[in-house]
């Protein structure tokens, strides 16, 4: 594999601005208040029951863990930290995680947080709408619950992902991590290791096999690549690596489309009878 260019982390850091910081607290206020107006909405409509509460907060889950994956993927992929908007706001802090993993561990809760709470807003100005207590649903309430939970979850994905590099992290989350619930250190190791290009989703990780299986993110990488001519990751590892990994990539797709091509060998016995 080629050397992958190491970018500065002290300059990457340098780069949280009071500007940064005035976002974060504004997205944690606005996503927190509209959290609570859509939960009070929520206990006004008809109640759900039974089982369609813990399927709510299972989708939910699952929204913010591919949205997780997905958001992690395409800033750590594309674009540098001049790109227009997200440049500041989030690819720089992707870079920085990637040169000092442990940063993360010694930011507060408004600077690990600010930015997935903000993104938040979106999931909960949704359910806000959905539900209107008058005339909801009960199908109007179990969207309003899914996105309740999806924003809990979007808006906690980065303490989850501190909590996976975090030596000690509190005992109620170490038990979670060792049950499957949340991001465990060891399946999150994956995305800080060659070729790093796996494991993008970082609230529990459970769609980072399907993504992989599929190879959802190879397929996209060779999309925009062929439409843009942008090599994917090379503002993070630097030119020459980045092409390499592209390569393996795309070789191992054509290697996975042709064994998918390929008919099904005919069992051993049916061989040997055509052979008489
Ligand atoms: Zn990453
Ligand atoms: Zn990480």
């Amino acid at each position: 594999m080629a050397k992958i260019e190491q970018r500065d982390a002290k300059e990457l850091e340098a780069g949280y601005s009071r500007v940064h910081r005035a976002y974060e607290l504004g997205g944690i206020l606005l996503t927190s208040s509209t959290l609570v107006w859509l939960c009070v909405r929520t206990a006004h409509a008809p109640t759900l029951s039974g089982w369609w509460v813990p399927l709510a907060m299972l989708l939910g889950m699952l929204f913010a863990d591919l949205t997780s994956g997905v958001a992690h993927w395409a800033f750590d992929t594309w674009g540098n930290v001049d790109t227009p908007v997200v440049g500041r706001l989030a690819i720089r802090t992707f870079r920085h995680h990637h040169v000092d993993q442990k940063a993360i561990t010694r930011h507060d809760f408004v600077e690990t947080n600010g930015h997935n709470f903000a993104l938040a807003l979106l999931p909960a100005s949704i359910g806000v709408w959905c539900v209107r207590p008058a005339t909801a649903t009960l199908s109007d309430v179990f969207v309003g619950m899914s996105l309740a939970s999806a924003t809990v979850f979007v808006a906690l994905t980065s303490q989850i992902h501190k909590w996976a590099h975090m030596e000690r992290p509190p005992r109620v989350v170490h038990w979670l991590q060792r049950a499957g619930l949340l991001l465990s250190p060891e399946h999150h190791a994956a995305h800080h290791a060659p070729p790093y290009t796996r494991s993008y989703c970082i609230t529990v990780g459970w769609l980072n096999g399907p993504l992989r299986a599929f190879r959802v993110f190879e397929g996209l990488e060779r999309l925009i690549t062929a439409c843009t001519g942008a090599i994917p990751r090379e503002d993070d590892t630097g030119k020459a690596a980045a092409e390499a990994v592209a390569r393996a990539a795309a070789e191992e797709l054509e290697a996975n489309r042709a064994a998918m091509l390929q008919p099904p060998a005919p069992p051993a016995s049916s061989q040997a009878s055509e052979r008489q």
